[in-house]
C-alpha cells in the first residue's frame, strides 16, 4: 500500500503542440507512482492531453504563451491542474457542454472526455485572462469502481 506517499511536480513550458506529449509522458510517470492500472493510466493520459491540448488551441490559439502542470500525488490520490494565462472562456457552461465546440473543425468532446476520465473536474476560466483545469483521480474510483481498494 502506497497511501502515504506524497509526490509534488511543477511545469512550464511553451504553449506548442509537441509538448502535449511531453506533458500526458509525465503525468503519466507520476501516475505510476499511484497504484492505478493501466487501463486507469490510459484514462489520465487522456484526459491530460486534451486539457493541455484546450491550453495549447483555444487559450493561446497560435500564440506563444506558458502552460503550468501541477501534479500532485498524495495519500494515493492524483491531482493535476493545468493553468493557461491565454484568451479565457466567455461561457463555461455551454463550453463544457458534450459536443460545443467553437472552431466547428473540433468535436467539442475534450470536456466530456475529462469528465468521465477523471473523478473530479473544475474549471474555472477569467475572460482574457486564462483558464485553470483541476482534474482529480483515485485508483478504482471510476465508472464501475468501488471507490476503495485495498
Ligand atoms: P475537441 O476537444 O473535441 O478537439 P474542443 O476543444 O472544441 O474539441 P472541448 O475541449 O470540450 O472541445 O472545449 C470546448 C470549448 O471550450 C472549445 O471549443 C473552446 O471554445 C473552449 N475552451 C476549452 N479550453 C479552453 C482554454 N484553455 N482556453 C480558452 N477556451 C477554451
Ligand atoms: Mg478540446
Amino acid at each position: 500500500m502506497k497511501a502515504l506517499q506524497r509526490n509534488h511536480l511543477k511545469m512550464k513550458f511553451l504553449s506548442a503542440a509537441e509538448n502535449v506529449g511531453v506533458a500526458r509522458l509525465t503525468v503519466a510517470a507520476m501516475a505510476g507512482q499511484i497504484d492505478f492500472n493501466l487501463s486507469e493510466i490510459e484514462e489520465i493520459k487522456v484526459a491530460v492531453s486534451e486539457a493541455v491540448s484546450n491550453a495549447v488551441l483555444h487559450g493561446y490559439a497560435g500564440e506563444q504563451g506558458y502552460i503550468e502542470v501541477e501534479v500532485i500525488a498524495e495519500d494515493g490520490v492524483l491531482r493535476v491542474i493545468v493553468t493557461d494565462h491565454g484568451r479565457g472562456i466567455d461561457d463555461l457552461a455551454r463550453a463544457r457542454q458534450p459536443s460545443f465546440s467553437t472552431d466547428p473543425e473540433r468535436m467539442g468532446l475534450g470536456f466530456s472526455f475529462m469528465e468521465s476520465f477523471m473523478d473530479q473536474l473544475e474549471v474555472s476560466s477569467v475572460p482574457g485572462q486564462g483558464t485553470r483545469v483541476e482534474m482529480v483521480k483515485r485508483p478504482g474510483g471510476g465508472v464501475g469502481g468501488h471507490g476503495q481498494h485495498d
